[in-house]
Order: structure tokens, then sequence, then C-alpha cells
């Protein structure tokens, strides 16, 4: 799918008459937050395939992953997604505009685009109907995640988590204020480390057990309790050394990670060095747990629209919330990135630009 940044419904009339420039957050080169520059001359995206659609956008959910690209972070494999050939020269994908994250309106399809699925004044993607654009857009980022890792990776599903005992390590953020919503509505027991400040949100949000990381060595606490079918790690660091002692041995639970090196390693080695140091490193590590009788995954975000739709559903039957923490103006996207980079999240980031 083709984004727009911007203000620009009211400067795009047909689709003979197309605007070519719009207003954008663009940066030049990977640096800190000073490189953010503001421009009302961006390239208009135009649509490369037949299955892309034109949005555009009224709000924007930040995470963690855009103030990581805007140093750089990913700059590899997503020069390999760009440009496969390697025709261009480096640095030619600025002035880059950054971002995933969206809740807008189609302006335009693509010839292979189903109307039965979008069509040109949609509220995308697929807005669920009870929600502003600024709480939606505060729920596909990490909701595709959650999905993704739990679902995908972890082997959860609606119909399977009544007597699963879940552990969330992290559970204040965008990721785990979501996960934490789609466990409870499936039935599981949920448990999550956060910060004492956050316990109150995520009690809110259902949770059936809370464990202050602050306190002291959070595996202690942890490791009084009742084993865990899966444990949803949103912290990395050192948590590999004790989390996996967490789960039941050989009934098949799960760790599943997403503090990954995955794209450290391909900005680090190039692309085929990257994935195949990723795929010794997990499989060795899948492998020394295996003999203890658990599972070690890597979860990864993935764009998934039949999980948006479902996940939408449960928007609109009242099962999972927006958590929105903080919302910016357009014009203060550069706050809104510092917000993101100080950390504490307590839910999500929102801008809205129209
Ligand atoms: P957020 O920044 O929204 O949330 C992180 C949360 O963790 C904050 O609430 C923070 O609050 C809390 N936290 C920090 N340290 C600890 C700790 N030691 N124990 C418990 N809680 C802690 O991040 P997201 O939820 O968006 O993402 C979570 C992680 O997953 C990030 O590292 C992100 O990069 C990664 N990720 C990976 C993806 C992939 O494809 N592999 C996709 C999406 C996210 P406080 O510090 O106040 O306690």
């Amino acid at each position: 799918k083709t984004l727009v940044h911007g203000d620009q419904r009211r400067l795009f009339n047909t689709s003979n008459s197309r605007m070519t420039i719009m207003p954008a957050w663009v940066i030049d080169r990977y640096g800190s937050n000073d490189v953010l520059r503001f421009t009302k001359n961006a390239g208009f995206p135009i649509i490369n395939y037949p299955n892309e659609v034109v949005v555009q956008v009224h709000a924007a959910g930040l995470n963690p992953i855009d103030v990581s690209m805007r140093g750089g972070y990913g700059a590899a494999t997503m020069a390999m997604k760009r440009d496969p050939l390697n025709i261009n020269q480096s640095g030619s994908e600025f002035p880059l505009i950054l971002g995933r994250d969206m809740s807008g309106v189609i302006m335009e399809c693509g010839l292979d685009v189903a109307p039965a699925y979008f069509k040109e004044g949609d509220e995308v993607s697929k807005k669920p109907k009870c929600l502003s654009h600024i709480e939606a857009a505060a729920v596909p980022y990490v909701a595709a995640t959650a999905w993704s890792a739990l679902v995908n990776t972890g082997g959860l599903n609606k119909d399977n988590c009544a007597k699963k005992r879940i552990l969330i390590l992290g559970g204040s953020g965008g990721v785990g204020t979501f996960s934490i919503q789609m466990l409870k509505a499936w039935g599981a027991h949920v448990t999550v480390t956060c910060s004492q400040n956050a316990e109150r949100l995520v009690r809110g949000l259902g949770v059936d057990h809370v464990v202050d990381y602050t306190a002291g060595p959070v595996e202690v606490p942890l490791r009084a309790l009742e084993k865990f079918d899966l444990v949803l790690d949103n912290v990395g660091g050192d948590t590999e050394s004790w989390a996996l002692g967490l789960l039941k041995p050989w009934c098949g639970a799960k760790y599943v990670t997403l503090v990954t090196p995955f794209l450290r390693n391909t900005d680090r080695l190039g692309i085929a060095d990257g994935m195949l140091q990723t795929g010794v490193t997990v499989a060795s590590k899948a492998l020394k747990h295996l003999s203890k009788g658990v599972h070690y995954r890597w979860g990864m975000f993935a764009p998934n629209g039949l999980a948006l739709d479902d996940i939408s559903e449960m928007v609109d039957a009242g099962k999972i919330r927006a958590v929105v923490e903080e919302e910016f103006t357009f014009s203060q996207v550069p706050q809104a990135m510092l917000k993101v980079e100080k950390g504490h999240a307590r839910g999500k980031t929102v801008v809205k630009i129209s």
C-alpha cells in the first residue's frame, strides 16, 4: 500500500488533475531527532503496482522502530526491498518519510484492488467503526505484531487459550497493552511484568497478576508462580537467561521474543550473511532449549489483513480498546518522536494529521 502523509485532501480532485507534492516530515540523512525536516514539497506517492492504494493519512501511530530507523536501523534491509537489483546510489532513499502505522481514507486504488475489499472513500485499515482515526492509528502495527508473535509463532488462538497461563514481559507499552487485551478476550490467564506505576493501567485491561520489575530481580517473584504455557518477551536484554525456566517443560510451552538481532545482523553483515547469521543463531538456541523440553522462537511483525479484520471485529465488539497515551499535532512530530525515544510508554503515541 502507498501511504500519503499530510493534509492534502483539499488539493486532490480527481485522478486526472493529480497533485504532485504534499506536506511531510522527512529526513535527508540518518541521525538524532534534529534530522527531521518539515517540507511542503514532498513527492506525492504514485501507484506502482496494481494491488496498491493511496491513503490520505488522518492520524499516524509512532513505534520504537520509527525512532531506530531515523538513526539508520534496518537501512540495509529497507534498501534491498526498495532497490533489489542495487541499481541506485547509496542515499537514494532520501528525502525519506518515516513511519508505518496510520488510519486514513483511501484516495485511489490500483486496478487489481477488489472493490469488495477496498474502494475510494473507505476508512482503513478497515478501521473499526467505533474508533476515531486517532485511536485507530494506535492499533495496526502492535496488533499485527502481537498476532504474528502469539498466533503464528506461539500457536495461540481464540479456541485454545482458556486454560493457558501466559506471561508478558513488558506489559505497559504498545505491544503489551494490545496483547493483554487480545489474550484476555480469548480467555487466557495473563501475568505481566511492568513498573509499579503502570499497574493500574494493565489491571484496567484485565490482567490477572502483576509483577513490578522495579522492585528487585524480577525473576525471583516469577519463579515462585505456577509455570507458564507461553512467555511473550517485549523486553530482551538478559531475560533469555531466566525466562525459559518459567515455562512448563515437555508440554509444547513456548518462549517468543520480539527483541531480536535480525535487522542489526543484516545492517552489519549485509543481507545474505546477516540472514545466515540469524538462521544459525535462532536454530542453535532453539535446539539448546528443545533439549530442556521448551520451545525458543523469534517473533516478528508481519502485515496481515485478515488478522486486522478479526481485530477490527473484536474492537467493535468492545473486547479491545485503543490505548492512546498522548496525542500530538502534525507540527509536533519531532516532540512525538522524542516522547517515544524517551521510552516508558503507557500504550501508544499518536500524531493527528487532519
Ligand atoms: P514500547 O516502547 O511501547 O513499550 C515498552 C514498555 O516496556 C514500556 O512500557 C516500558 O515502560 C516497559 N519496560 C521497559 N523495561 C522493562 C522491563 N525490564 N520489564 C518490564 N517492562 C519494561 O515498545 P513496544 O511495546 O512497541 O515494543 C516492545 C519491544 O518489542 C520493543 O523492543 C520493540 O522494538 C520490539 N518490537 C519488535 C518487533 C519485531 O518485529 N520483532 C515489532 C514490534 C516491536 P517502563 O520503562 O516505564 O517500565
